[in-house]
């Protein structure tokens, strides 16, 4: 295996590590420190990658599933081996605080044991033809084949288990991907090319290019090799990559500005604590962070207080100390929107109960009540450690105002009541619906993916590689 001991990364191509012609510096979020030199793929970096990609597409179409299984598992034993190293790298360029980092990179694992366990479960299914007249004495059956080259586009806030979701199911169904990582999190992508390439992987069956997201992704689109786009990110990019992507497959994992409705009688001390991890866990940028709370009128001023006394518990500081629970946002930048996106509703009358400024990189944990539904804390994304708490009168009035979002990842409600509960999952308009939980609940084999703006396809390995691959119908006419 080849290891990129020092500074300066390389791109991963054809089994090779490549350098670029242009690097450019990658630093911590949280102190700005230099964590890296990363290279900048330019098109011919990117074409290349794409041409070792189609070159592994018959090694690994023909592979067996029990082979595919054992490199997957091979993989996931690489990140058990070095869980504690690719921790910390989760923590450097994600300013991840170091116990959520871990239980990223458990998870990563996780789901590379997943996926090894799907690839031995890729079937069709037999058909009676003979329900339709003239179908008579005909063999008929499906098998699911590999789609071909996959480009693999992930964002920065989960760049460890977001890629396993992607590369996972792709290798498990027999396809070759060529990946390209978010700007500010490439080391996670450069680690499992290091991983996958002592797992075994054909040369070319994974490829990790880094650099600008507009530059590669053009080439992706454009490429007719390329057969699906799978993308996870924000909804501007996605929807412009799709609608970019002419006949390509094209699965999109985007934003949200998700939420829980809070019934009267239900016990608010037990959800308290689970509502503030969802509000604040990673800094808010999780994409079904908790970001709006719609409480009935009889334990609103409850619920608040409690919220917030809870909040003010969160310790801030630097991500590699384990007692960290928030720590700096992705980029300054990141820091001022969210500061003026809480001015801006504050000065339109919503209430600060909590937070509202940042120190330096990090975004104090905010809470703000009584925000009007127009405000961008509530109506956009806000990818950032704030929460709205809004008074309803009925759980009725609270499905309407989640509804209306242009978003629909997932939602919560939490009742004692059975039948306010199924009536509010037929209602609300969304991928997935949580009784008794914040929408912040994910694990990795269950169908996950939005409605509206917030995407299209499902990911949770067994989905994933639905998406991955294209039905074939062989009918066998016995009647010769
Ligand atoms: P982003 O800015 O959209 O970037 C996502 C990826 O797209 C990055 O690799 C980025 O590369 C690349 N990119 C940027 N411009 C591109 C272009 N023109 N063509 C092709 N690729 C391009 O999103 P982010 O800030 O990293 O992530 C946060 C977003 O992801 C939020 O909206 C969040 O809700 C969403 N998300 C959704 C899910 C889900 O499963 N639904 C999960 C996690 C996150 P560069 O870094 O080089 O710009």
């Amino acid at each position: 295996m080849t290891t990129q001991t020092g500074k300066k990364k390389k791109l991963f191509i054809g089994g090779h590590w490549v350098e670029a012609r242009t690097y450019q510096s990658l630093k911590s979020p949280y102190d700005q420190s230099e964590l890296a030199e990363i290279p900048v793929a330019e098109k011919e970096d990117v074409t290349k990658a794409i041409d070792a990609a189609d070159n592994a597409r018959e090694t690994l179409r023909k592979m067996p599933a029990h082979e595919r299984t054992v490199i997957l598992e091979k993989i996931a034993k690489g990140f058990e081996e070095r869980l504690e190293f690719a921790t910390e790298i989760l923590a450097k360029e994600a300013a991840k605080p170091v116990s959520t980092a871990r239980g990223e990179v458990q998870r990563t694992i996780q789901t590379y044991k997943f996926a090894a366990e799907e690839a031995k479960r890729i079937h069709g299914e037999t058909l009676p033809l003979d329900a339709a007249q003239g179908g008579e004495n005909r063999l008929a059956y499906t098998v699911r084949e590999p789609i071909g080259v996959i480009a693999a586009i992930t964002p920065f806030n989960f760049p460890m288990n977001l890629v396993a979701h992607k590369v996972g199911p792709a290798i498990a169904s027999g396809n070759p991907v060529v990946l390209k990582p978010a700007s500010q999190t490439p080391l996670s992508s450069l680690l499992l090319a290091e991983i996958a390439e002592k797992a075994g992987l054909p040369t070319g069956a994974l490829n990790v290019v880094t650099g600008r997201g507009s530059v590669i992704g053009d080439v992706f689109v454009n490429d007719d090799r390329v057969k699906m786009i799978t993308f996870t990110g924000s909804p501007a990019v996605g929807i412009a990559l799709r609608n970019k992507a002419g006949l390509k497959r094209v699965t999109l994992e985007l934003g949200s500005n998700s939420a829980v409705i809070v019934d009267k009688d239900v016990n608010i001390d037990r959800l308290i604590p689970r509502c503030v991890t969802g509000a604040f866990a990673y800094q808010g940028q999780v994409c079904i962070s908790l970001q709006r709370v719609y409480v009935h009128e009889d334990v609103y001023e409850e619920y608040v207080k409690k919220f917030v006394e809870k909040a003010k518990e969160l310790k801030l500081g630097d991500p590699l100390d384990p007692s960290t629970d928030v720590s700096a946002l992705i980029s300054p930048d990141d820091v001022k929107r969210a500061e003026s996106w809480v001015n801006e509703a504050v000065q339109n009358g919503a209430k600060l109960a909590l937070g509202g400024q940042s120190s330096e990189t990090v975004f104090l944990p905010t809470v703000l009540t009584d925000v009007g539904r127009q405000e961008k804390v509530s109506c956009q994304e806000v990818f950032a450690p704030i929460v709205v708490i809004n008074k309803v009168t009925s759980v009725e009035e609270a499905v309407g105002l989640v509804n209306d979002s242009s978003y629909g990842l997932q939602a919560g409600i939490y009742t004692n009541d059975v039948h306010t509960a199924l009536d509010a999952a037929d209602r609300l308009h969304v991928g997935g619906v949580l009784i008794n939980d914040i929408p912040t609940f994910r694990v990795d084999h269950m169908p996950y993916g939005g409605v509206k703006e917030s995407g299209t396809g499902r990911e949770g390995i067994k989905y994933a590689i639905e998406e991955m691959t294209e039905m074939k119908l062989v009918i066998f006419n016995r009647n010769n």
